[in-house]
């Protein structure tokens, strides 16, 4: 297998799986990128949310990434989908949201805050 054949699935795009997904790309202009989430947003800033939450700020200023910007990378960001299983014998990641999709990859990056994000994710069979 070339590197040209890698599929890296990331799970979660806080600043964690953006910033996997950006140097990925960086580093290996040919790999496919899928970044997947369960929130509707590209990457804001977790930090700036209760200023924004108050109106102190606007909406502009707690975005970090838009849509544009994984498409200029070729980063295929995913929203609205939630993982629900990792099987690492297989190598595919399951989302499971109006149905059933099977997501094949090489590697798969945990990209996500600590357990909170994980407790979805069903089973992780290791490899
Ligand atoms: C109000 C607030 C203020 C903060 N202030 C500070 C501060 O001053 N200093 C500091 O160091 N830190 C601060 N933090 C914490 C900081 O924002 C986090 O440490 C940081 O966001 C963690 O980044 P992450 O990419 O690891 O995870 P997250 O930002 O949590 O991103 C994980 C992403 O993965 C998605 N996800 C999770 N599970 C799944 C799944 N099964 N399928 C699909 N998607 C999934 C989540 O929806 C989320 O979008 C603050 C956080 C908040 C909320």
């Amino acid at each position: 297998m070339t590197t040209h054949d890698r599929r890296y699935v990331i799970i979660g795009n806080g600043i964690a799986g953006t910033t996997a997904a950006d140097t990925l790309r960086k580093n290996d202009p040919n790999c496919s990128i899928h970044l997947l989430t369960n929130e509707p947003y590209p990457l804001y800033n977790r930090v700036s949310l209760p200023r924004f939450l108050q109106g102190v700020i606007v909406e502009q200023k707690v975005m970090i990434r838009d849509f544009a910007w994984h498409e200029q990378r070729n980063i295929t960001l995913v929203t609205e989908t939630m993982v629900t299983d990792v099987n690492t014998d297989e190598r595919v990641v399951v989302t499971d949201d109006d149905h059933v999709r099977l997501w094949p990859m090489e590697e798969v990056l945990f990209r996500t805050n600590c357990v909170m994000g994980l407790r979805y994710v069903s089973s992780i069979r290791p490899g």
